[in-house]
């Protein structure tokens, strides 16, 4: 089947996850073929002049942060540039003018993609536009691709929706969480559905617990003014967190089609047991970075980055456990931690399977450890299975193993980036990868309350240092219940 044919009008043409990710991908979906010769995309943004501009623009962002290739100038001939204010009417009467023009030299039989990659306060102003002003009219597709984040709560995810829906069917929304175009995140269906050793396992008889760690070296960097208002729980739990546990914890969809996933995955939101008022501090540790040493250099605490207040009340660091109120999973924690300024960079899952009933090797006091499914996430991808076996030699001894898998180990191939993946879920309208709005709608609730406890406490901050694997009060969590945070490797 050929590829659709589309037009692709880029909101913040000049923006970093443009340049770092939006160009690059696309051109490699260009140069494998996966993109058809009828698209164009249409830069909207306010810093640059002309086509001319924007073209160096892009074929710079591939040269740093992509795969060059023989057919580069061709593809950079399919852009175009429009200065543009997303405020003014006039603005998108030119740029609807533009983009009839292009539908017709690059026969787009007027699908449109509309890829908002600016500043969230414009998603709900700029769809509004596209409709008034006539560029959602059109015979073809038309999808809107919408990044993160959608709302900062509830009330203003509900409000952000409602002029989104005034202009896009649900259908058409494209909420970007990128974690989701992820290899080892769509693997996590692959393991737990395709394999008959997993998912006869897979509930509350057979494992004790499951621990996502999604850790960060870096710290804010130049994003303070939007981090600050945030925090990790609505920057990283809201999102990424809870969506890799609700893949984790789904029923097997009776089909693999959109609809079928998401609304297992909708389930388990739905299942998630509300944690508010003083339950929180029993299911949820926050934490914030202190000065500490990383890589032999001292970097400094939270509190003294530019532009983040010297009282600032914000995590920067989320421990917590969920509950999922359902058959399948009654009892089992899902334990998850997430965090700038950590140890390691890391994003990984562990799936700890309950002991076995008896010891018949104990001797001297040794115990055996559990097995554990490990997926490696990022930046290594691939399983880890951890077994144990007889140490050679000895009659009662045993040894732990561990049976690894790495796709970095697959010659040849290069694992695609995630933006990559979803540009052509999008271009296919294969929505699967993509966040509905229930979803966002319960995540966002058993946020919210999470967030107004916090909010309403002046925390004792700093509490971990940087480079640290989070506050002590992370590790005390697990060990209530009688477990401890797997070391990754
Ligand atoms: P950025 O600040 O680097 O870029 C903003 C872009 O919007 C620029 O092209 C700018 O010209 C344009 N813009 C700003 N105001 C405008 C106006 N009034 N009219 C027209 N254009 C205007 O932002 P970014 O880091 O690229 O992030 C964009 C979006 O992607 C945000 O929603 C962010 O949360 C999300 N995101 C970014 C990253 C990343 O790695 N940078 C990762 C995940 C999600």
């Amino acid at each position: 089947r050929e590829n659709p044919s589309s037009l692709i009008l880029l909101f913040g043409a000049t923006g970093d996850l443009a340049k770092r990710k939006l160009y690059p991908s696309l051109y490699n979906l260009f140069r494998k073929g996966n993109l058809s010769n009828r698209f164009a995309v249409v830069g909207v943004a306010r810093r640059l002049k002309d086509d001319g501009e924007f073209r160096n623009w892009v074929r710079d962002s591939i040269t740093t942060f992509g795969e060059k290739a023989d057919n580069l100038e061709e593809f950079i001939s399919h852009f175009y540039y429009q200065s543009h204010d997303v405020n003014d009417s006039e603005s998108y009467k030119q740029l609807k003018e533009l983009v009839d023009r292009l539908d017709h030299t690059y026969q787009l039989e007027g699908n449109r993609i509309f890829y908002l990659a600016m500043s969230p306060e414009f998603f709900g102003t700029v769809a509004e536009h596209l409709r008034e002003d006539g560029l959602t009219n059109t015979n073809g597709f038309k999808r809107l691709v919408i990044e993160k984040p959608f709302g900062h709560d509830l009330a203003s995810a509900i409000e952000l929706n409602k002029r989104i829906r005034s202009a896009f069917k649900e259908d058409e929304v494209y909420r970007i969480d990128h974690y989701l175009g992820k290899e080892m995140v769509q693997n996590i269906e692959v393991i737990r559905f395709a394999n008959a050793i997993f998912e006869p396992l897979w509930n509350n008889r057979y494992i004790s617990n499951i621990q996502v760690t999604s850790s960060e070296t870096l710290g804010v960097e130049e994003r303070a003014r939007y981090y600050d208002k945030s925090g990790a729980i609505r920057d990283m739990v809201q999102n990424h967190m809870l969506q890799i546990v609700s893949l984790l914890a789904m029923e097997p969809p009776i089909r693999l089609t959109t609809d079928e996933i998401r609304s297992e995955k909708v389930k388990v939101l739905r299942a998630l047991r509300p944690v508010e008022g003083e339950a929180v501090h029993d299911y949820f540790v926050r934490g914030q970075y202190g000065e500490g040493i990383m890589n032999g250099s001292k970097v400094p605490a939270y509190r003294d980055e530019p532009n983040v207040p010297k009282d600032s009340n914000t995590e920067t660091f989320v421990a917590g456990k969920f509950l999922i109120d359902n058959f399948r999973w009654a009892g089992v924690p899902f334990y998850i931690r997430t965090g700038k300024r950590m140890a390691t960079k890391s994003t990984n899952i562990i799936v700890q399977f309950k002991d076995i009933p008896m010891n018949l090797y104990y001797k001297n006091g040794s115990t055996l450890n559990p097995n554990l499914l490990v997926i490696h996430v990022q930046p290594d991808e691939g399983i880890t299975l951890h077994l144990n076996v007889k140490k050679t030699g000895e009659v009662l001894g045993t040894t732990p193993v561990k049976l690894n898998f790495s796709t970095k180990s697959i010659d040849g191939i290069n694992t695609p980036e995630a933006y990559e993946k979803l540009l052509y879920d999008c271009l296919r309208g294969d929505a699967t990868n993509f966040t509905h709005w229930d979803e966002v709608a319960l995540s966002w609730r058993f946020v919210d309350n999470i967030s107004e406890v916090w909010t309403n406490e002046q925390a004792d901050f700093p509490n971990y240092a940087a480079g640290s694997m989070g506050p002590k009060a992370a590790e005390e969590l697990l060990e209530k219940d009688g477990f401890f945070w797997w070391p990754v490797n």
